[in-house]
């Protein structure tokens, strides 16, 4: 008893940003996935497409 110690702190959110994302403006937050291209930090892969206007094809 006693010994018990609570892992998970509530943190507020704020302290967990880290990065803003160039092209929709969302938060990028610790530990999550983000590309980054030269400078510009994007927080999906849909933001990283249309942010450097890349297209999927198949040849
Ligand atoms: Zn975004």
């Amino acid at each position: 008893m006693g010994t018990y110690k609570e892992s998970s702190i509530p943190v507020a959110d704020d302290d967990q940003v880290v990065e803003f994302c160039d092209h929709c403006g969302s938060d990028i937050q610790k530990g999550q996935t983000a590309w980054k291209v030269g400078s510009d930090m994007y927080c999906s892969q849909s933001c990283l497409k249309s942010g450097l206007e890349i297209v999927t094809l198949r040849i």
